[in-house]
């Protein structure tokens, strides 16, 4: 028998299966080169035109199936690609093009297709550069429609998909025919087709260089998507250990499923409140139906983003309003506007250190007008009594008294026309720049919250930029720096009788649970992605001990050493018997 061989990718989609390989080859398309006569013309855009209508329908079908399958939020990828074929200034100058050059449709579209692939293969942005093979998609539909070809998915039931690339749709197209897995030659982790299989919760490795060259299809392979491996041949041995791994996967979804509307406490019975972090309004379902929860943090920039300019103050209440409504009677945190650093922002030209520049509370603070707009929809949202007002951004005293003196115009004025509003709404400040952390106790007194953004306070303690990949590896939340940043902050929290939570990335990261808790946060906001694993972590806690582990770290001066301590704790407590 021939020997095991282990391939290693980039991890994308995490799980494990063991199953048959089916290995996917897409056909592509040649473009018709040659010169189009005078009468052929307009028979070429008519069939062109049909190809465009036909590769719609698929899109909208795809799109159908995939919202009952993964959710709305993940369906923005078909909407794009949708509004490609619905450009009309697009469409139109490919026909110009063929009329006026005699070349096929074709061969125009092609090469447009190609032109904006470019385009986005010239940014520096890994997310964007992901986004060519989404074009690819839409160019090799239109294609297959002008050839009159159907789609075919003969895919065999309960295989692992083995490709050179994937489109997302063929990831949730293959869906349905359960597939186990997928790995794919090329792709990063941000390519939709990880996207989606995360979605799917599917196992899933990328960026395997030649894997569709290594595989046949129907042999046996196990994908560790933990790990990034395909293994080809496995040892009996290699098999056994899988298959006892894929077991205990199965017992700890289970544990999963049944975590999520069991209370969020410690196993000694400390309360911790877990809220999640929404963005979209879209992701409120997962607050309706699935987390029944409160919101630690709504991020308003995308109503910026969404309108590329500041909404309407109508906009915003029908906006807070619908938000604080679904998620009553749990608590709904909206943090004004931060937009600025890498979010757009309302400047035309460009700064040259936009992290350190006007950003957050510093623009609200510039522009009154605009924040008073938003104070007063956030007032009026509040009637229910179940909205909290965060602000971003604070680096000092005068900032939080400046925000609290505007914020009570804005109340007087509203108290005027009679409006109904929640008297004593509570105010927070996000600490995530290192002069409010030294100046905390101050800052405590005058607010009824904390929270931490980790993701700003760890770039800007440690100078590292949050987006930067070459030095990604120095972007570290269990820096000595950082653990004692949190610790000190909580402190000061407490000393002054107000609550403290986090809703960075951190909170987000489920070997970070025992180390906050222990350091004192008392609430956690958390992408709804890890809600349950997160909740199951609080669960499996016990709070004294995880104090213990805190005053242990605190002492250590090196991010190894935290962060080897910290994973043998859990290995000990909160991971016992799973391994993978
Ligand atoms: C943070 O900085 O941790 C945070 C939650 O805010 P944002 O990521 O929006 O800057
Ligand atoms: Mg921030």
């Amino acid at each position: 028998m021939a020997d095991e061989i282990i391939h290693k990718g980039i991890p994308a989609s995490p799980g494990i299966s063991i199953g048959k390989a089916y290995l996917y080859t897409r056909s592509t398309f040649e473009v018709d080169t040659e010169y189009l006569k005078s009468g052929e013309i307009e028979k070429d855009l008519d069939e062109f035109k049909k190809a465009l209508e036909l590769s719609k329908k698929e899109l909208i079908k795809i799109r159908e199936y995939s919202q009952e399958k993964i959710g709305k939020k993940n369906t923005l990828i078909f909407d794009a690609q949708i509004e490609i074929l619905n450009d009309r200034f697009f469409i139109a100058s490919i026909e110009n093009r063929v009329q006026n050059e005699k070349r096929t449709s074709s061969f125009i579209f092609d090469q447009e297709m190609k032109k904006l692939g470019e385009v986005l293969l010239s940014v520096q942005d890994e997310y964007l550069k992901e986004r060519v093979n989404d074009i690819n998609d839409v160019r090799n539909r239109v294609m297959r429609n002008m050839k009159k070809e159907k789609i075919v998915s003969k895919v065999e039931e309960y295989s692992i998909v083995i490709s050179h690339e994937l489109t997302p749709a063929d990831t949730i197209l293959f869906s349905k025919r359960k597939v186990q897995g997928y790995a794919t030659d090329k792709g990063g982790t941000t390519s939709h087709a990880a996207i989606v299989s995360r979605a799917l919760r599917v196992p899933a490795v990328v960026g395997m260089k030649d894997i569709s060259k290594s595989i046949v299809s129907g042999e046996l392979i196990i994908i560790d998507g933990f790990n990034g491996l395909i293994i080809t041949n496995p040892s009996e041995n290699t098999l056994s250990d899988y298959k006892i791994k894929f077991a205990e996967l199965k017992i700890y979804e289970k544990e999963l499923n049944e975590v999520i509307d069991l209370p969020s406490e410690t196993a000694d019975k400390k309360a911790v409140e877990l809220t999640a972090n929404i963005e979209f309004d879209e992701e409120i379902d997962f607050i309706v139906n699935t987390g029944h929860c409160g919101i630690g943090l709504y991020r308003t920039e995308h109503l910026f983003l969404e309108a590329g300019e500041f909404p309407s103050e109508e906009r915003q209440i029908e906006e807070y309003s619908h938000i604080a409504d679904m998620t009553y009677p749990n608590k709904v945190t909206i943090r004004t506007y931060d937009i600025g650093g890498d979010k757009l922002t309302p400047r035309s030209e460009k700064e040259d250190n936009p992290f350190l520049g006007w950003r957050g509370i510093r623009i609200c603070l510039d522009r009154v007008d605009i924040f008073k707009e938003q104070l007063s929809a956030l007032l009026i949202a509040s009637s229910k009594k179940n909205v909290r007002i965060l602000l971003p951004m604070i680096s000092s005293l005068i900032e939080v008294i400046k925000a609290k003196e505007i914020l009570k115009e804005v109340m007087e004025d509203l108290d005027k026309q009679n409006i109904h509003y929640d008297k004593n709404i509570e105010v927070g400040i996000m600490i995530e720049v290192p002069s409010a952390y030294f100046i905390a106790d101050e800052l405590a007194k005058e607010v009824d919250f904390f929270s931490i953004g980790t993701n700003d306070l760890i770039q800007y303690i440690l100078a590292v930029d949050r987006g930067n990949e070459y030095i990604s590896g120095l972007y570290q939340e269990f820096h000595p720096a950082v653990i004692r940043a949190i610790k000190s902050i909580a402190e000061s929290a407490h000393k002054n009788n107000i609550k403290i939570s986090v809703c960075g990335e951190m909170a987000s990261d489920p070997l970070a649970t025992a180390v906050l808790i222990g350091l004192g946060i008392d609430e956690l906001s958390v992408s709804p992605s890890v809600f349950s694993e997160i909740k199951r972590n609080i669960r499996k806690l016990n709070f004294e001990e995880a104090k213990v582990l805190c005053d242990d770290i605190i002492k250590l001066t090196k991010e190894i050493d935290i962060r080897t301590k910290v994973s043998e704790f859990y290995e000990e407590k909160i991971m016992v018997g799973i391994k993978y």
